[in-house]
């Protein structure tokens, strides 16, 4: 089973969870039933989903029999199973989960599942960082190297690329043709057979020239073999590297374990880099290594291309999976934007939500916009919050996730200033509450999963506490779109804006921003 379909599956397993009268032993059971029969169908491993499901189990038995939680509702009887499943997914994919960890130059605490790759490994301004990948041949080794390159050439490092991969042909070209696209010196021999000459030559080259980091790409094998691990020793003894990392193919399917191990024993790597996520993987593989050797996932590979490398986060990770959006995906992509020549209003409208100010329907669009040039979208729209599921019957389809983005632009076209200025909360009148429909983000996003038809399907729809003004109509007819489209983008812009002004201000996103990768 695929990953994308893994989310699906536990996804419906939560909306299956919503249909029963009472959330009681036997419906917990099946909830967990299915969430594991799709986990071991991704190939995770099973003594993983075995111990998971009876953590679960335990957890959420526990808080329901206790007796302080006897008035909680159904839906908070539901939530909580639904958290307790969300956060036993977090932490199968997250070795650090349960511990807090403090950055080190703010000294914020990092909380757990949210911790980056910046939690990782920092690189040190002025100084050599060496950084050497392991990993079987046909991973992603080399496409990495490059990926990882590019990533820190951005973020203002001085970077340099070692081949030290003699074993197999046309990797120093592979590997100089990929340097030279993304502008990155690189450092290799056509002549010299000795890997671990190549890689003590290299780096001593590249730190006398004052290069910050130092990737070093190292020779794979078709399976583990003692000469590769032999030789993997002897280059980790000459370049002595500040971190290394373990490249893995997300198809590696139950082999995950026993190979993670081998190569833990012999690189002692401290990070892993999972490529090929954007394919048909099933990627549990992938995740079971993580569990096996408690290292952490640094970025995950979502394509060829020297850009498509995500730094990889346990929370946001398992939300978008679900498709509850990536929220701080996106903002490291605006990051990324921002370090490519940026923009003075993103400067203006990150300055304005640092000191507490909306997020309004204006400054949506234009970080729409924005994303719209990012491209390619269908891996983008997975980040904003519920779009990712409206978008998933289109397969990841760059047209329908372009064309989606598209009308939600039409819709912003058709706003008067005063409603692109406002938090959205104008098109709203109350039909029994004077308050703002102000929604919960977690529950907004399971309940936007479910499908129109599931949706219309429900016998006894909740009485809805707002309905649209005449507005709506007026900006749905202008945009020529429907009410219920205007209606999904506010709710979207409503998810964004609040997760984005939760980030905001002193101790958010921005000041991670300013403190560097
Ligand atoms: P190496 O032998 O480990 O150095 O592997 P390469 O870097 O040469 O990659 C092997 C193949 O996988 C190449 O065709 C790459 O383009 C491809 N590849 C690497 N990473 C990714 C990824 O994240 N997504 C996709 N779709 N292909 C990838």
């Amino acid at each position: 089973m695929v990953l994308s379909d893994l989310g699906r599956r536990i996804n419906t397993a939560f909306q299956d969870l919503s249909k029963v009268p009472t959330v009681d032993a036997a419906s917990i059971d099946q909830l967990l039933k299915s969430v594991c029969n799709a986990l071991i169908e991704a190939d995770v491993n099973v003594k993983l989903v075995a111990n998971l499901r009876s953590q679960v189990k335990s957890q959420v038995t526990a808080l329901l029999n206790d007796k302080a939680n006897a008035n909680w509702s159904d839906a908070q009887r539901r939530q909580r199973v639904q958290k307790a499943v969300f956060d036993h997914l977090v932490a199968l994919v997250d070795p650090l989960h349960g511990q807090t960890k403090t950055d080190d130059e703010s000294g914020a605490v990092v909380a757990s599942g949210n911790a980056g790759p910046g939690d990782i490994f920092k690189p040190k301004k002025g100084k050599p960082n060496v950084i050497m990948f392991v990993g079987l041949q046909g991973s992603g080794k080399t496409t990495s190297c490059t990926k990882l390159a590019l990533y820190y050439q951005k973020r203002g490092f001085k970077t340099g690329l070692v081949c030290a991969d003699t074993f197999r042909a046309g990797a120093f070209d592979q590997l100089k043709q990929n340097a030279s696209k993304i502008n990155v010196p690189f450092y290799g021999s056509y002549t010299e057979t000795d890997p671990v000459a190549i890689s003590a030559a290299g780096v001593a080259s590249f730190k006398q020239n004052r290069f910050e980091v130092i990737i070093v790409d190292t020779s794979g094998r078709h399976k583990q073999e003692q000469e590769l691990f032999d030789e993997m020793r002897e280059i980790d003894a000459a370049v002595t590297p500040d971190l290394t990392i373990m490249v893995l193919d997300a198809n590696i399917g139950q082999a995950a374990e026993a190979q993670s191990r081998a190569f833990k024993e012999a690189a002692g790597y401290g990070a892993i880099i999972v490529t090929k996520l954007d394919g048909h993987a099933k990627g549990g593989g992938a995740i079971s290594a993580v569990a096996a050797t408690k290292t952490p996932i640094m970025f995950i590979g979502t394509g060829e291309h020297a850009a498509d490398l995500e730094p990889f986060r346990a929370q946001p990770f398992i939300s978008k999976l679900l498709g509850m959006g990536d929220i701080t995906g996106l903002m490291d992509k605006m990051e990324e934007m921002q370090m490519n020549g940026g923009q003075e209003r993103q400067q203006e409208m990150l300055k304005k939500i640092g000191e507490g100010g909306v997020f309004s329907i204006r400054d949506w669009r234009e970080q729409l916009s924005n994303i719209m040039g990012m491209g390619p979208l269908s891996k983008i729209a997975g980040m904003i919050p519920g779009m990712g599921q409206m978008l998933s019957g289109a397969g990841g389809d760059d047209e329908a996730a372009g064309g989606k983005m598209k009308r939600m632009m039409f819709i912003t076209d058709a706003m008067t200033a005063e409603e692109l200025d406002s938090d959205g909360r104008l098109f709203y009148v109350p039909i029994r509450s004077k308050k703002p429909p102000v929604a919960d983000t977690k529950e907004v996003a399971i309940a936007e999963s479910s499908t129109a038809a599931e949706k219309s399907k429900k016998k006894k729809k909740p009485q809805p506490k707002v309905r649209m003004t005449a507005r709506a109509r007026r900006v749905a007819r202008g945009s020529g779109t429907s009410v219920k489209e205007v209606e999904e983008f506010l709710m979207q812009y409503r998810m964004v804006g609040k997760m984005i002004n939760r980030f905001g201000g002193k101790d958010g996103w921005l000041k991670q921003m300013q403190g560097g990768a």
